[in-house]
């Protein structure tokens, strides 16, 4: 076997020049595919998921015994979302999922992977150093805190229920949401409240009305 491997967009086209020769319409599939991939598979689907079990505690209990039920009852389901399991984060314990065959998340809650995600350098080391690559990746973890990596396998895609952060017990789902990353659902991050939000201030003392 020679050691010139075609580059990817040539082979993707080999291949469907291949499919379409036996008739099969493999051009307008993949384009259905990439369309599916733009629209529907966002890590915006995770983060709702993710703010909904930290304000409603029955959310939670059900999406923690069955994942891919819980995701789907909010309408997130479908290719490699078939068994999704749900690693909740305690102060204790950091969950952190690694696919170290290939690239594999759960698609209908995270999206298709980022590319530091398929890097060999990640699936090579998290799992072996998986505190000093956290910090690599700007995550310190206190040193108390135990991590656990998760292995993707082809059938079982995980999902980590971060740490709601502090100071955002009045905070509404969908401004939980919207701080809820990628990064922290694979378990590589924090989700943390940005300082700048807005929050309630006590009025100060020059501009009370005079009493006296
Ligand atoms: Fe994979």
């Amino acid at each position: 076997m020679s050691g010139r491997i075609a580059d990817p967009a040539a082979r993707a086209e080999a291949l469907a020049a291949a499919f379409e020769a036996q008739g099969h319409e493999a051009r307008a599939f993949a384009e259905r595919i990439r369309g599916i991939a733009t629209d529907a598979w966002r890590p915006e689907n995770g983060a709702r998921v993710v703010a909904r079990a930290w304000t409603d505690p029955a959310y939670r209990a059900r999406l923690l015994a069955d994942g891919t039920a819980a995701c789907a009852e909010l309408g997130y389901e479908g290719a490699q979302g078939e068994y999704i399991v749900v690693l909740e984060d305690t102060p204790e314990l950091h969950n952190v999922i690694v696919c170290t065959q290939c690239s594999c998340t759960a698609w209908p809650v995270l999206g298709l992977p980022p590319d530091w995600y398929k890097s060999p350098a990640y699936r090579a080391r998290v799992a072996r150093q998986p505190r000093r690559v956290l910090r690599e990746m700007g995550l310190e973890l206190p040193t108390g805190v135990r991590i656990r990596v998760w292995d993707t396998s082809a059938e079982t895609r995980y999902l980590v229920l971060p740490l709601r952060p502090e100071g955002t017990e009045d905070w509404s789902e969908e401004s939980l949401a919207a701080i809820v990353t990628r990064e922290a659902m694979i378990g590589v991050a924090f989700v943390e409240a940005p300082a700048a939000w807005p929050q309630p201030r006590p009025p100060s003392r020059d501009a009370m009305p005079d009493q006296g």
